[in-house]
């Protein structure tokens, strides 16, 4: 019986120098809908990690310096091979993450098609700065270079969509890269391996090294010869990996989470600042940095919002992820699971009132999905603000819903947690949506609408959910040095 059930196991390679190694040891990873575990994903520590920025250290020197047209077109070349297979990336992400069949269909995999066009398009576009001192007979200019070999170090949330949007930048800017990506969502990055040698890209340009952050993730943050990490994971983790490259003074990246208000003011359209409230509460179980988790609505709409609110999350199918008309898969592991559940029995003991979901509507699941980590959207009204609940990030699907009197006051509140990455406000009154959007501390400010981005413009946060930007210019930025050359004639 061990045979036949470790025949039936994935069993993943990493891949470094353009081919695929095995590793001494592996962990496990599990399908989030079922509870099994169906693949085994290496172990790397730091032997695997030396061979992976060896290899990256010798394929430096051809892949910078080729032309940004000739990258360009490589990365093209793969955007094109993962299209082509996605339904089959589709279809592993939603095995591996546990998110539903519609989600990777629609928004991770073909977001990481669009990370390799976008970087393989804006990395032809980038001019660089001059000045002249005719009074010195001087022009200065400016000159950028890759940096050399980068880390990059990924979630399990999104996890071909933000590995992507990492290794894209970096390598159409002439860095070679070493990633690890999550040990819990590793699939699909091992599938992308296996299209690179095909879409032209140079073996040792991109090194893919599995395995847990306390082993693979930490040797990659201490290898000296790796002067740049790009992290997007949480803030604890975040806070270990500066400390980790303190010595080594890198340069870091750092994207991280979230505790996102909703400012709903009486003026708000509510028939379309409901359902996306919805959405960015409950999209991919609320398990996206940018979801909404507090949403404070003006007291004179707050029981009509609550009311209506309330009806339109309880449309939202939870169940089994591969169905297309899921809208809530599983979340990622059982121990995620228990304490997201754990977050709202908190807030029932507190007080406050759970509206729907976890405790208080049946869930029903088919029968091969009953050990599957499922949980449904969970609304929990009159959360006091200092409550683990409004100022915790809880990364599941559920989201908190309190009533506010001013604008001033609410810009108070929404500022009030450590975290500073994305908000939310809704109102038809051009002047106040301005004035609140330049007080909110947040990297980013969407009004009237969700997860609309475009991305030539930095994403990021302030405060704990981040240093640094991300985006066409601010990649540019980070994935390069910059030299200034000052020429006298
Ligand atoms: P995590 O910090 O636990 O792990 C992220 C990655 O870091 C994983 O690959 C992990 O193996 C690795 N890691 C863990 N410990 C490490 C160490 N000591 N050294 C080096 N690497 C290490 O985060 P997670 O639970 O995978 O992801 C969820 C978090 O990510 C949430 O907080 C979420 O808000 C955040 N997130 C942020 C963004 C953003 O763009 N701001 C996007 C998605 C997710």
């Amino acid at each position: 019986p061990t045979m036949a059930r470790s025949k039936a196991l994935l069993v993943l390679e990493n891949f470094i120098g353009g081919k695929f190694v095995p590793c001494s040891s592996y962990v496990d990873s599990y399908n989030p809908s079922t509870g099994d575990v169906y693949c085994r994903v290496p172990d790397s520590g730091k032997e695997e990690v030396e061979a992976a920025v060896k290899a990256a250290k010798d394929a430096f020197p051809i892949w910078s310096s080729k032309s940004p047209l000739e990258r360009s077109q490589i990365l093209n070349k793969l955007a094109d091979l993962i299209e082509h297979d996605l339904e089959a990336f589709a279809q592993a992400e939603s095995k591996d993450q546990g998110k539903t069949i519609t989600f990777a269909r629609t928004v991770d995999i073909p977001r990481a098609v669009h990370n390799f066009r976008f970087f393989a398009s804006s990395i032809l576009h980038h001019v660089t700065e001059c000045t002249e001192m005719p009074a010195m007979g001087c022009v200065h200019y400016t000159s950028r270079a890759p940096v050399g070999v980068a880390g990059l170090i990924s979630p399990w949330n999104l996890p071909l969509y933000l590995l992507t949007w990492k290794i894209a930048p970096a390598i159409a800017c002439g860095n070679t890269v070493v990633a690890k990506p999550s040990e819990m969502t590793s699939v699909t990055a091992w599938m992308m391996c296996k299209l690179l040698e095909k879409a032209g890209v140079p073996p040792g340009v991109v090194n893919v090294v599995f395995g847990t952050g306390a082993k693979a993730g930490e040797a990659l943050v201490c290898h000296p010869d790796v002067p740049l990490i790009s992290f997007t994971g949480s803030t604890l983790t975040a806070q270990r990996i500066t400390e980790k490259s303190a010595p080594h003074c890198k340069r870091l990246s750092l994207e991280l989470g979230g505790k996102n208000p909703a400012i709903i003011f009486d003026d708000a359209d509510l028939s379309q600042c409901i359902p996306t409230t919805v959405r960015s509460s409950f999209a991919n179980q609320g398990e996206i940095c940018l979801c909404t988790s507090r949403i404070f609505v003006q007291r004179g709409i707050y029981s009509e919002f609550l009311k209506r609110f309330v009806a339109e999350a309880k449309k939202w199918k939870t169940g089994n992820p591969s169905d297309p008309t899921t809208d809530v898969g599983a979340l990622i592991t059982k121990e995620h699971l228990e304490k997201v559940r754990n977050y709202v029995k908190k807030a029932q003991a507190e007080g406050a009132r759970v509206l729907c979901g976890e405790g208080v509507d049946p869930l029903a699941l088919p029968p091969g999905n009953q050990k599957g980590y499922f949980m449904l959207p969970t609304v929990i009204a009159e959360v006091k603000d200092e409550s683990c609940c409004m100022q915790e990030e809880i990364f599941g699907p559920v989201t908190c819903v309190v009533a506010f009197d001013t604008e001033e006051e609410v810009i108070k509140r929404a500022n009030g947690v450590k975290y500073g990455l994305a908000a939310t406000v809704w109102s038809s009154n051009v002047g106040r949506v301005h004035r609140v959007a330049h007080r909110l501390q947040s990297g980013l400010v969407w009004t009237n609408c969700w997860l609309v981005r475009d991305l030539n413009l930095p994403f990021g946060g302030m405060k704990a959910s981040g240093i640094g930007r991300e985006g066409a210019k601010d990649s540019y930025e980070f994935f390069t040095e910059v030299k200034t050359i000052t020429i006298k004639h």
